[in-house]
């Protein structure tokens, strides 16, 4: 009987399921959908298990590695919470899905798995250690030390988002910095992520009516149609203003690693979500920035993620096998 490994993705926006032989490099089978912000924890479960049964179409895998978008305590298998879909609190994921398939299941926290993906399969092959960051809506990140993910004492390693990028002077300083979304000012986070680089460029844009031509006419004079996209375009395409914007979120992107890299010395530093397709000068101020940040012995090798989307799925793969050894 052919083998079989099922990964499950519960991302923020879409749910994935896909099938792998053991050691393959190439998905057997592949299903994704939609998760709409309005559902709830009980609609992501139970169309993730349909999507699972329409994949398995009656065979039994041989283990089930999980991403679940939100902190998890992996040691216990039990999601803690999801930001962006109501009901997931507590929910003890790996025992509900055990029961469901009679298999050997894994869940873990999406950054967590990705940096693992990434270094089984992906762009951290062969790394001994591996700092995995992912640039998107948010800042989240990943260890993966000696093989193995490292959770930390709270499950919450990794958090390079939420180290501080830019302390302030004072107190009245403070109030001039972004606040981010867990309650302190200046995270790598609020200054490095897709909203904060779109922020940032409408509020130049108001602030300097006379500059950021080229921004200006990509967003078609709509400044609420301004994404980090449209900035990273307009910025290589020679904008001033969408530089100065694209690269500061760069800066502090660099800054938050050269940190991480000083206390861990990792052998490689993986950079995936939408904001590293942001182009060669992104890449080229966030090394710089690291490299400005941390000792000249440590070696400073940042590199793109290869999985992009799939690194959860391929992490998710990874987690599997070793429940099948
Ligand atoms: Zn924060």
């Amino acid at each position: 009987m052919q083998r079989l490994i099922l990964a499950l993705d519960y991302g923020g926006t879409q749910l994935s399921a896909a099938l792998v032989t053991p050691g393959a490099r190439e998905w057997l089978d592949l299903a994704r959908v939609p998760s709409p912000p309005a559902k709830d924890a009980r609609y992501d479960y139970d169309t993730m298990l349909a999507l699972a049964r329409k994949l398995l179409n009656d065979r039994k895998p041989d283990a089930i590695g999980v991403s679940f978008g939100g902190p998890v305590d992996a040691a216990r298998g039990l999601v803690i919470l999801s930001h962006h879909v109501p009901g997931w609190e507590n929910v003890p994921l790996r025992d509900q899905l055990q029961e469901e398939f009679g298999v050997p299941v894994a869940v873990e926290n999406d950054a967590n798995i990705a940096a693992l993906g990434e270094w089984e399969f992906g762009a951290g092959r062969g790394c001994e250690s591996l700092l995995y960051i992912t640039v998107s809506t948010g800042v989240g990140g990943g260890w993966v030390l000696d093989g193995r993910i490292y959770h930390g004492a709270d499950s919450m390693a990794g958090e390079i988002g939420h180290t501080i990028a830019q302390p302030p002077a004072n107190s009245e300083a403070r109030a001039t910095l972004p606040l981010c979304p867990c309650g302190r000012y200046s995270c790598v986070e609020s200054l490095a992520c897709g909203p904060a680089i779109a922020r940032d460029a409408r509020e130049r844009l108001i602030a300097e009516p006379d500059r950021g031509a080229k921004l200006r006419a990509l967003a078609q004079g709509n400044l609420d149609a301004i994404s980090a996209e449209t900035v990273s375009r307009a910025a290589n395409d020679g904008d001033e203003l969408a530089q100065e914007v694209l690269h500061g979120a760069a800066r502090a992107l660099g800054f938050g690693i050269g940190t991480a890299i000083t206390l861990m010395n990792p052998e490689c530093v993986v950079i995936g979500g939408g904001v590293s397709k942001s182009g060669e000068s992104w890449w080229r101020v966030v090394r710089e920035s690291a490299r400005a940040n941390t000792l000249p012995q440590m070696r400073v090798n940042i590199v793109p993620a290869a999985f992009g989307d799939y690194a959860p799925l391929w992490g998710a793969v990874a987690l599997a096998q070793t429940l099948t050894r």
